[in-house]
């Protein structure tokens, strides 16, 4: 059977918007000087203000509902955005969402744990626990876990980023989007560009490319960790998304793993960022954020300056949300604000 059909007879809770647009960046493709710079709007995934993790939590959240499941349990940085995309699932599932948040970016003062996605996380009605390292991590989720059960209710736990396999089939089929779409629209695709963290997202749209036999480059643009541990949780992702479609495994070589733009850690800011959110918002008057897309663009606009993206190719910036955190960002955006 076609890998796409046993795709598509996996539960899904719809939550999000699709498909998302393809947009021409024209004045952006434009100032970088010729390279036809398409973006996928999945900041317009619809819940929440959108975000990549609406689409794992399609699947999430159904087989969560299959298992009988009353809470959701999930972890992430302070800002972040899988957690309020979380919690706006759970609420409009019906479900409780309790948000394990660590302390992962030094030196950010109180505001950062007030507004941007914790504002949202508390507003969707989750309850939020702050914690200062992974060690306090575990223990919290641990003693989550056992208060559900010991109401007698039942706990469901999603990974950082959603990134299960199962969740991921949210970007396998989100790749197959993408590819109807251009084909629709006349355009060719010879590059994808996408931020990296937990892999899920690169690791989705890697098996979906491949899958559909698509000639086309995955660059996963590295926001945390160095390329060759996040290279390795994309092949891993992918060869469990693979097996979970009963499928042989993927080709590798039309994946790219970059580090280069990480700057002194995730969520810390780069010139690179800052640069590539301010030209997006006066360019296109298009919003990034300052922790993943920021520093994803940032990597598309060297590729293009340096010529690995050809002026006669056409690359698709595959746009994962976030903008709740630019709120958290103040400080530093409002310095660049001439
Ligand atoms: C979570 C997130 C990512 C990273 O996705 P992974 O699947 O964890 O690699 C990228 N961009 C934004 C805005 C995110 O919130």
């Amino acid at each position: 059977m076609n890998p796409f059909d046993i795709l598509s007879r996996v539960e899904r809770f719809v939550l999000g918007h699709s498909p998302t647009p393809l947009e021409h960046l024209r004045r952006l493709s434009e100032q970088l000087g010729g390279s036809r710079i398409l973006v996928k709007r999945d900041d317009c995934t619809g819940l929440a203000l959108g975000g990549n993790k609406v689409r794992k939590l399609e699947y999430l959240i159904a087989d969560a509902l299959a298992r009988g499941a009353s809470t959701v349990i999930t972890v992430g940085g302070v800002q972040s955005n899988h957690a309020r995309q979380t919690a706006a699932a759970a609420a409009r599932a019906g479900l409780k969402c309790e948000l394990v948040l660590a302390r992962l970016v030094e030196h950010r003062g109180s505001h950062y744990e007030r507004t941007g996605n914790v504002l949202l996380d508390r507003l969707f009605g989750a309850r939020v626990h702050l914690v200062d390292d992974a060690k306090a991590v575990a223990r919290k989720i641990e003693e989550l876990m056992r208060d559900t059960e010991s109401r007698g209710e039942r706990p469901v736990f999603f990974p950082a980023g959603g990134s299960t396999p199962l969740g991921c089939l949210g970007y396998v089929r989100a790749a197959r989007e993408l590819l109807a779409q251009a084909r629709d629209a006349g355009e060719r695709v010879d590059h994808i560009v996408v931020a990296a963290s937990t892999g899920g997202t690169a690791a989705g749209i890697h098996v979906g490319l491949r899958l559909a036999s698509a000639p086309c480059e995955l660059a996963a643009i590295c926001v945390s960790g160095a390329a060759r541990e996040e290279r390795q949780s994309i092949l891993r992702l992918s060869g469990e998304i693979t097996g979970l479609l009963g499928v042989a495994p993927v080709d590798d070589s039309l994946l790219a793993v970059r580090d280069e733009f990480v700057g002194p850690g995730y969520g810390l800011p780069t010139d690179a960022m800052i640069e590539a959110v301010t030209l997006c918002a006066r360019l296109e008057g298009l919003l990034l954020d300052p922790v993943y897309t920021g520093k994803a663009m940032a990597g598309l606009i060297a590729l293009v300056r340096g010529g690995a993206i050809r002026a006669d190719e056409t690359v698709v910036f595959w746009h994962t949300g976030g903008t709740p955190a630019l709120f958290a960002y103040d400080d530093e955006l409002r310095n660049t604000v001439t």
